[in-house]
């Protein structure tokens, strides 16, 4: 064990934070962290080693795959086939005057996520009541075939997560259909008044936030100590997750938007290209 007068000792040299320090003295692994001198951080490393040919970086993301500590899947249009807030809508009897909401929102520049929840729950007000009636009629649409992909995923020892702007109780129901540990949902949190009534909700959750996702992703690796991490996802809030994701896998199997079918790592239209790869790699 090192005394404290050591620590600080090289603390004075390598001008970064105490902690990164400490872990100089006791670890390799750190070793490692603590020889950048610039501010990259380990994913953007990753990314920045992909190669730009489209083939090649596809078969980058397809070894990172084999070798990832953690997969994150974003929920509505990716793990399940629809928006689970539109159907929530609809259930509740507005769905035409929340999609017009979405679609404001989404036409907007700069609107903080939070803002346009707030604005849609404010009209959707799901008691608890309707919002248990809701999961009972509505079991989830999964996507097909990922069931398997997390299968196989589990199966590997590779950790699943599930990182979504949708609300936790509706998604507890979807993590629980695939084996996914509760603990790795994160997700939003609805409010209840004692009597059941709509109080809000939990805007100190990160999913609520614009950049939420990342912001998950970040708290993940450092929770957990994992080097790699992929997210896959259809919307950009996915792609903007990467990094500090190491990579991001843009699913177009029930979505295809543009800019992530442009932008992302890698983009495929069914979960069976990633099953292939980890069966092909067994
Ligand atoms: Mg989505």
């Amino acid at each position: 064990m090192q005394s404290e007068p050591n620590r600080c000792m090289l603390k004075q040299f390598c001008k970064k934070g105490h902690q990164l320090c400490c872990n100089f003295i006791f670890g390799p692994e750190k070793k490692r962290m603590r020889l950048s001198t610039s501010s990259e951080t380990d994913s953007d490393k990753s990314i920045n080693k992909m190669p730009s040919n489209a083939n090649a970086k596809a078969s980058y993301i397809k070894t990172m795959l084999k070798t990832a500590d953690a997969v994150c899947f974003d929920v509505d249009s990716t793990i399940c086939r629809d928006e689970a807030i539109d159907e929530l809508a609809e259930h509740l009897g507005v769905g035409d005057k929340v999609a017009e909401l979405t679609k404001k929102a989404m036409s907007q520049k700069n609107v903080e996520y939070k803002d346009t929840l707030r604005a849609r729950l404010n009209v959707m007000k799901p008691s608890r009541q309707a919002l248990h009636d809701f999961i009972k009629r509505h079991p989830p649409k999964l996507t097909p075939g990922i069931m398997e992909l997390v299968q196989e995923l589990h199966n590997r020892g590779t950790q699943v997560y599930i990182i979504t702007g949708g609300f936790d109780s509706i998604v507890q129901e979807v993590a629980k259909e695939l084996g996914v540990p509760s603990q790795n949902v994160y997700a939003n949190k609805l409010l209840f008044f004692y009597n059941g009534d709509y109080a809000g909700f939990d805007e100190t959750q990160l999913t609520c936030r614009s950049g939420g996702k990342g912001r998950a992703v970040k708290l993940i690796k450092e929770k957990h100590n994992h080097k790699s991490i992929i997210m896959v996802g259809d919307g950009s809030t996915d792609l903007e997750a990467a990094p500090p994701a190491d990579a991001c896998i843009g699913f177009g199997g029930n979505q295809v938007r543009e800019t992530v079918q442009r932008e992302a790592h890698w983009f495929i239209h069914s979960f069976k290209e990633l099953t292939n790869v980890l069966q092909a790699a067994a």
